[in-house]
């Protein structure tokens, strides 16, 4: 996930490594909701062209056509509804 530099939270700022927490700061807890900082030129090498190609085609409307960009490491745990 060298895509994202950070997780950062809205209230106080703080930044978190993409492996250190999960969904809100340690600090603030759940008012802390964290952001994915992403590191826009990686983004753009890597995958622009990919999405770009599957969202001209016929993809359902669904945040998972994104999925290579989101901070998800073990795809066992997503929903099975969609999202
Ligand atoms: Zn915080």
């Amino acid at each position: 996930m060298d895509h994202i530099t950070c997780l950062k939270c809205v209230k106080c700022g703080r930044e978190y490594d993409v492996n250190e927490t999960m969904y809100t700061c340690l600090a603030c807890g759940i008012e802390g909701t964290l952001d994915v900082v992403y590191d826009m030129d990686v983004v753009a090498k890597r995958f622009l062209r990919r999405i770009k190609k599957q969202t001209e085609v016929c993809t359902p409307m669904s945040i998972w056509k994104y999925i290579d960009l989101l901070p998800i490491q073990d795809e066992r745990y997503l929903p099975y509804l969609q999202v």
